[in-house]
C-alpha cells in the first residue's frame, strides 16, 4: 500500500493475505498491529465484504481501508443447480479467466470441490480439463475466495460451529494443486484457522495426480488428507493415462504415500481409480491394486469414467465395475463406487469446463451410430 509518485496505488485485495501480511498491511495504514486481529475476525469469521459493516473498527480505520483495500469474491459467470441438489458455479476472475466450483450435498455432509488452477498443465488422457490450453495458477485469494463464495451462497456466516451445510472441502476441481503449492497452502492454512473459517484439517482432502516431491511437504505443512489419482496398476498403463507417471513412476509414488505424514495414525490415503472400459478394469488389475496397496493404510474410490466430447475412452460396464469392487472386497478393501453427481449440469468429475455443445455432439454421434446400424429401408 505504499504510495508511488503521482499515482494512487491500486487497492489491495485482503482475502488470501496470511495473518502476518495482514498485520503488515495494517501497520502500513498507521494503525496498531492488534487491529489485524479484529479485521481478520470480520473477514473470515463474519464474512464481511464491506468495510462499513465492520462496526468494531474505528471510523478512521474503516475509511482508510475503504481507500486502500478491497475484500472481494470471485465473480460468477453462471450458477446451476442440478436435479440432485448439486450446485455448479462457473467462476470468473478479475482478468476474465474462468474456473469451476461444485457443491455436493449429501445426507450427512456437504462437500465443496475447489479448483486450484485455470486449466491444468498436465495432460491426463481421460480428463477434459487436461485438454484446455489456457492455464494459470489461481492466487491464494482466488482459491480461498471460492470457499467464501460458497459460504455466501449457503448463508453460512458467521462461521457456524454446528449444523453446517458446507462441511468438507476437496481440492479436486480444475488443476493440479501441488503445482500451485504455495497459493494452495496459504489458502488452506487460512481456511483451517480456528479464528476464521475454522475447517478441520480432517475435513479437507487434497487430490494429486502424483507430484511426488511435494507430497511430504503438503502433509507436514498443510496437514490435510491426501487423495492420489492412481488409475492404473502398471507403469505402462499409467504412463498413458497420467503422463506425469513417466517422471514419477508408481514405485516412487507409492513410496511417497507410505511415508506421507500422519498416514499411520489412522489417516488413510484415498486412492482414486477411474474405471475405463478395457483399459484398467480387469479383475487381474483389481488384484494387482490390492497387492500394490498392501502396506499402505488406504481407501479406494472407484470413479466411473465420465465421458466428454472427443474422448477415445468409454466408461466400464456396470458389471465390470461391480466385479472389480467385489474382488477388492474379497481382498479386504472396501472400494465404494462414487456415484456421479450433477451429471445433468456437467458437474461430475472430469467434466469441468465442458459446455452445452457436449450433449448436442454426443447426441449426434449416437444418432449416427443408430442410423448406421439400422437396416436400410427399401
Ligand atoms: N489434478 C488433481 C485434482 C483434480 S482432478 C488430480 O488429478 O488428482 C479430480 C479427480 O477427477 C481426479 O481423480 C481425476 O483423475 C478425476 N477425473 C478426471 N477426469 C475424469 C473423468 N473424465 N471421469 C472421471 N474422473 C475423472
Ligand atoms: Fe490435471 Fe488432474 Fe485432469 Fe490430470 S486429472 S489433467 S492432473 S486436473
Amino acid at each position: 500500500m505504499s504510495e508511488e509518485s503521482g499515482h494512487a496505488p491500486a487497492p489491495r485485495e485482503l482475502i488470501g493475505l496470511p495473518y502476518d501480511a495482514l498485520e503488515a498491511a495494517v501497520i502500513e495504514l498507521d494503525e496498531p498491529k492488534f487491529r489485524a486481529k479484529q479485521l481478520w475476525h470480520w473477514l473470515y469469521h463474519r464474512g464481511a465484504t464491506d468495510f462499513a459493516e465492520m462496526s468494531s473498527l474505528s471510523k478512521t480505520f474503516r475509511e482508510k481501508l475503504a481507500q486502500h483495500a478491497v475484500v472481494s469474491r470471485p465473480g460468477v459467470s453462471s450458477h446451476h443447480v442440478s436435479t440432485d441438489g448439486t450446485q455448479k458455479w462457473l467462476l470468473r476472475f478479475a482478468d476474465g479467466n474462468e474456473a469451476e466450483m461444485v457443491f455436493i450435498p449429501e445426507e450427512d455432509r456437504g462437500t465443496l470441490c475447489v479448483s486450484s488452477q485455470v486449466g491444468c498443465t498436465l495432460t491426463c488422457s481421460f480428463c477434459h480439463t487436461g485438454t484446455q490450453r489456457l492455464v494459470r495458477n489461481l492466487s491464494a485469494g482466488e482459491v480461498l475466495g471460492q470457499i467464501m463464495l460458497a459460504r455466501d451462497t449457503l448463508g453460512e456466516w458467521p462461521s457456524p460451529k454446528e449444523g453446517r451445510r458446507l462441511t468438507n472441502i476437496v481440492m479436486m476441481g480444475m488443476g493440479e494443486p501441488l503445482y500451485n503449492y504455495d497459493n494452495v497452502a496459504t489458502a488452506l492454512k487460512i481456511a483451517t484457522d480456528s479464528h476464521g473459517l475454522a475447517f478441520s484439517r480432517r475435513r479437507i482432502t487434497l487430490s494429486t495426480s502424483g507430484v511426488v516431491p511435494m507430497m511430504q511437504r503438503c502433509g507436514e505443512e498443510i496437514g490435510v488428507n491426501l487423495a492420489v489419482s492412481l488409475h492404473a496398476t502398471d507403469d505402462e498403463t499409467r504412463n498413458e493415462l497420467v503422463p506425469l507417471n513417466k517422471k514419477y513412476p508408481l514405485k516412487d509414488l507409492l513410496e511417497a504415500c507410505r511415508t506421507y505424514p500422519g498416514v499411520h495414525n489412522a489417516r488413510r490415503i484415498t486412492f482414486e481409480y477411474v474405471m475405463i472400459d478395457g483399459v484398467n478394469d480387469s479383475l487381474e488389475e483389481a488384484e494387482r491394486l490390492a497387492e500394490l496397496l498392501r502396506d499402505i493404510p488406504a481407501k479406494i474410490n472407484l470413479i466411473p469414467f465420465n465421458p466428454w466430447p472427443g474422448t477415445k475412452y468409454e466408461c466400464s460396464s456396470w458389471e465390470a465395475i461391480e466385479a472389480f469392487s467385489d474382488r477388492l472386497a474379497e481382498l479386504g478393501y472396501s472400494a465404494p463406487v462414487r456415484t456421479p453427481r450433477g451429471r445433468d449440469i456437467n458437474a461430475a468429475c472430469g467434466q469441468l469446463k465442458s459446455d452445452s455443445q457436449k450433449k448436442r455432439r454426443s447426441q449426434i454421434l449416437k444418432e449416427q451410430r443408430e442410423q448406421a446400424a439400422a437396416p436400410a429401408s427399401t
